[in-house]
């Protein structure tokens, strides 16, 4: 089955494609504003335009309205016809969406294969329409993420280039079509998904084992809650200043730089997580991922008053979403959802429901004592309800062999401090006299001069030369 992939290259402009390319961005956001603009007037005399009808209405302005490519100017359009039908849909769904309504003030900017971008004399001309003069590119490398090969160009389909905003600089965007990996078992792969460990996976191994792989979303966190306070401290300071001012202008750009740092970090970390995750999914010949279903929680909190305000900030701000998208690249599986009620609760051996405090899950049932990690528990629980259909009681005999995995291999600073303490002994007890003594038993000194009076540096007079 054939999917397709994006590559995300970033580039770099000469000043004045640079120029050309920054002022082509802001006209293809007028022409969408313009654009929105049409199809409202035309709704309020309650008709219908198509995505062809806009693209009239877009080509009939004048040449000096739109120095882009044609192609450009119609892919706006189509764009704009696609989200008005996309929003439609998601209406008759019963979600509360608006029609595109918002005015932008930068768009990316299409070329299609062939007419818009062109490769040539090796490079890549991307075109700004006739007569105008064309944005030159090295010609990129795009790798396969999947077989890690390179992509040739007459593979690319439509380039896009676009303002990346977290390493605030242009970058293409090419889609290719790839192969999707097949998985060669038909195992179900189940996940909890949570705050403190992002993903929790359980796989039935054999008719009496589960592996349960829990990752630990420790660094996402820190770069989250480290961002939360830089960006809370120059807000402060930014409320005390002028609107416009200098002190003003450098807060702000100060705050960009720390968003978008911590943006590109984020994006590493979800990688990293789902990229473990993945591996868990192709270890087992998993066939079928089912998640327990908690979109929509961060909604409503403060209404509802659910949690409180340190809680609702990290709901809101979890990446549940890309995580999962990372993992359904990354695995060519679909995740489904499946509701996860008491999941977390009941005990996986006699389905008594207990409340859990903290990470440990206790079972109170006197006959049973079922004891095991929190988040194993809830995955058990959604991996029997997606093979069953309810809750299952798994065997007395069953064991689960629990894996702990960090996302990204980084540690903390206890675990640094811990660390410096540790190493601080042992130095210590280097220079203790006992050591010393061993340390003058054993000649490692001499070959090392002998080494380096033969290497390569005898010729520079050193500290050895100074010495004879
Ligand atoms: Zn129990």
């Amino acid at each position: 089955m054939e999917t397709t992939r994006t590559a995300v290259i970033p580039v770099s402009l000469s000043a004045a494609d640079y120029r050309r390319a920054h002022q082509a961005c802001h006209i293809s956001a007028q022409l969408w504003n313009q654009a929105t603009d049409f199809v409202h007037t035309r709704q309020k005399e309650h008709k219908d335009p198509s995505k062809y009808d806009i693209q009239h209405f877009l080509t009939a302005l004048p040449e000096e309205c739109r120095p882009l490519h044609a192609h450009t100017t119609e892919i706006i359009a189509h764009d704009l016809g696609e989200a008005i039908k996309t929003s439609r849909a998601n209406r008759k769904k019963g979600m509360k969406v608006r029609s595109p309504w918002r005015k932008k003030n930068y768009r990316p900017l299409s070329f299609t294969k062939g007419y818009g971008w062109r490769i040539s004399q090796g490079k890549l001309h991307l075109s700004l329409g006739r007569k105008r003069s064309r944005i030159d590119l090295t010609i990129p490398v795009v790798f396969d993420s999947g077989t890690n090969e390179v992509v040739p160009a007459d593979l690319w389909g439509e380039i896009q280039l676009c303002w990346n905003k977290d390493s605030r600089c242009f970058s293409l965007h090419i889609p290719y079509e790839t192969e999707r990996p097949v998985s060669p078992g038909d195992n179900v792969t189940a996940i909890d998904e949570g705050i403190i460990n992002p993903m929790a996976l359980a796989t039935w191994v054999d008719d009496a084992t589960i592996c349960v792989t829990i990752i630990n979303g420790r660094g996402g966190r820190a770069i989250k809650r480290q961002r939360n306070k830089a960006i809370g401290s120059l807000q402060r300071k930014l409320s005390r200043t002028k609107i416009g001012s200098k002190k003003h202008r450098r807060l702000q750009a100060a705050k960009k730089k720390v968003r978008a740092k911590a943006s590109a970090q984020l994006r590493d970390f979800d990688h990293q997580l789902s990229r473990k995750a993945a591996n868990h999914v192709i270890t087992h010949c998993t066939a079928k991922l089912i998640a327990g279903d908690v979109r929509g929680i961060e909604r409503k909190t403060k209404l509802e008053r659910r949690v409180g305000r340190h809680m609702r900030q990290q709901l809101s701000q979890w990446s549940r979403g890309t995580q999962e998208r990372y993992l359904g690249e990354k695995t060519g599986l679909d995740l489904e959802h499946l509701n996860e009620s008491g999941s977390s609760k009941t005990c996986p051996k006699c389905l008594t429901r207990n409340r859990p405090s903290g990470r440990h899950y206790r079972c109170k049932n006197p006959a049973c004592g079922f004891t095991c990690h929190r988040d194993a528990v809830g995955s058990i629980n959604i991996l029997q309800k997606a093979i069953h259909g309810t809750y299952v009681p798994i065997g007395t005999d069953t064991e689960i062999c629990v894996t702990y995995l960090r996302a990204t291999e980084r540690w903390s600073l206890d675990q640094r401090n811990a660390h410096r303490k540790v190493q601080s002994r042992k130095a210590r007890a280097l220079s203790s006299a006992q050591n010393r003594a061993r340390w003058e038993e054993t000649p490692a000194c001499e070959p090392k001069l002998a080494n380096s009076s033969t290497g390569p540096d005898s010729s520079v007079p050193g500290p050895l030369a100074t010495v004879a």
